[in-house]
């Protein structure tokens, strides 16, 4: 979400004639987007303002968007005096007022819908990659989590607008559509006639643009997985046969108290309805360890549902205390030590599973999309339908956005292939 944000302000600055600067010593507006989801990440954007305010240019215009501008508010101004503007997650659009006053102080955090959406130009250009937010805000509370708090109460975008995006996105360079929202799958808007459209419905309409070769959406709600999203696996080849949908625990004690009120049983229900619908779906996860009161036998659990579904390309947290949140008041706060040490045993399991995925591609034949040089700038990086990263050897210039590679070698990490 905060990739998309960021795309759509650097285009609105392209528009007023900015120009990108990788320097922010030579900048003359410089704005940080932000993430509130782990109290480390809103730590770092402090220590980078303290360091920035020191380094750029006298009169340049810096300020914050994102969520840790809603969740620091006024509050951010007496913490770095030098900031023009606070803006919160869906106030961004509000920027061309510090452009045009730069004297001013402005702070806007408000929960204002999708204003923004309709505000900000279309994008000048897509990536390859185009995501399109279908929703904001979250309904499901969970205990730990902040993003109720940073970006409101859940509200879907009306699904002509969404399709107008997709459209202009397809028309300007989009080849993958990731339809984004925080509870993605709970995508629902009624029209004026009393139709509903579901997160189904968008996928068949991007499906049905010719230069949009993959679709695939972020991050799924295990009980929004509904039988109609169930079915376009099976339905839509340009669907890819990969899924984010986060489980967090696999103790049923510690998903109550996290307020995810599904059962392991069902959420394996659905890992198998999909396997069935599409034999080769990966499933990827978000996990929280240390959890408020999770024992040693919740974290076992937590590492046997990881081994039972096999998830790849996963993300792992220490559980973060958030303000706001339910679960930073709770009893039973886990040491910082047995919450790392629990970290380190997921990883290494989670590190050993896609070992083997990936190494299990070896020898397949996989349309890939060109995603740009690697860091040495020697060799081209695509990605597999499965998000994995694969290096080909040679980078030609003219290197092809989609393209069959052949899967030659693999480790933990990455794969490597040659375009066949
Ligand atoms: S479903 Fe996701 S975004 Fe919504 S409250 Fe839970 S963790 Fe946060």
């Amino acid at each position: 979400m905060n990739v998309y944000d960021g795309q759509r302000i650097a285009s609105m600055l392209r528009g007023r004639g900015y120009t990108q600067t990788d320097d922010y010593t030579d900048a003359d507006i410089i704005i940080l987007n932000t993430c509130a989801v782990r109290a480390k990440a809103t730590d770092k954007v402090f220590s980078a303002l303290g360091r920035i305010r020191t380094e750029k240019k006298p009169d340049a215009i810096m300020g914050i968007v994102g969520c840790v501008a809603r969740e620091s508010g006024a509050d951010a101004f007496k913490r770095v005096p030098e900031l023009n503007f606070v803006l919160g997650p869906q106030s961004y659009h509000k920027l061309p007022e510090i452009l045009d006053n730069p004297d001013i102080k402005l702070l806007n955090i408000d929960l204002g819908g999708l204003e923004k959406f309709d505000e900000m130009p279309q994008m000048d250009a897509s990536p390859a990659v185009a995501y399109i937010p279908i929703q904001e805000g979250c309904n499901h509370c969970c205990t730990y989590c902040i993003v109720p708090y940073t970006r409101g109460r859940e509200i879907s975008r009306p699904f002509d607008d969404v399709v107008r995006d997709t459209v202009h996105a397809a028309n300007t360079g989009a080849i993958e559509i990731c339809f984004l929202g925080q509870n993605v799958n709970g995508y629902k808007y009624t029209d004026d006639s009393g139709k509903i459209y579901r997160l189904s419905d968008l996928i068949d309409a991007a499906a049905k643009l010719d230069a949009i070769k993959r679709i695939r959406f972020t991050s799924s709600y295990p009980t929004e997985m509904t039988d109609d999203l169930i079915d376009m696996f099976r339905t839509e080849p340009k669907l890819l046969p990969f899924l984010n949908m986060p489980i967090q625990s696999g103790s049923p004690d510690v998903l109550t108290r996290m307020n995810r009120p599904y059962s392991l049983d069902l959420y394996i229900d659905i890992v198998d309805k999909l396997r069935v619908a599409r034999p080769d779906v990966q499933i990827s996860s978000d996990f929280i360890v240390g959890f408020p009161g999770e024992t040693d036998s919740d974290f076992e659990q937590t590492l046997a549902i990881a081994k039972r579904i096999k998830y790849i390309n996963s993300f792992s947290f220490k559980y973060s205390p958030r303000p706001h949140t339910a679960a930073a008041l709770m009893p039973n706060q886990i040491p910082e030590k047995t919450k790392s040490e629990r970290l380190y045993k997921l990883d290494e399991l989670l590190n050993e599973i896609q070992r083997e995925f990936n190494e299990s591609c070896v020898g397949k034949i996989m349309p890939c999309l060109y995603e740009g040089p690697d860091k040495t700038g020697r060799h081209a990086v695509y990605r597999t339908p499965y998000m994995q990263q694969c290096i080909v050897a040679t980078l030609d210039p003219n290197s092809p956005q989609m393209a069959n590679i052949e899967i030659t070698a693999a480790n933990k990490a990455s794969l490597r292939g040659k375009i066949i």
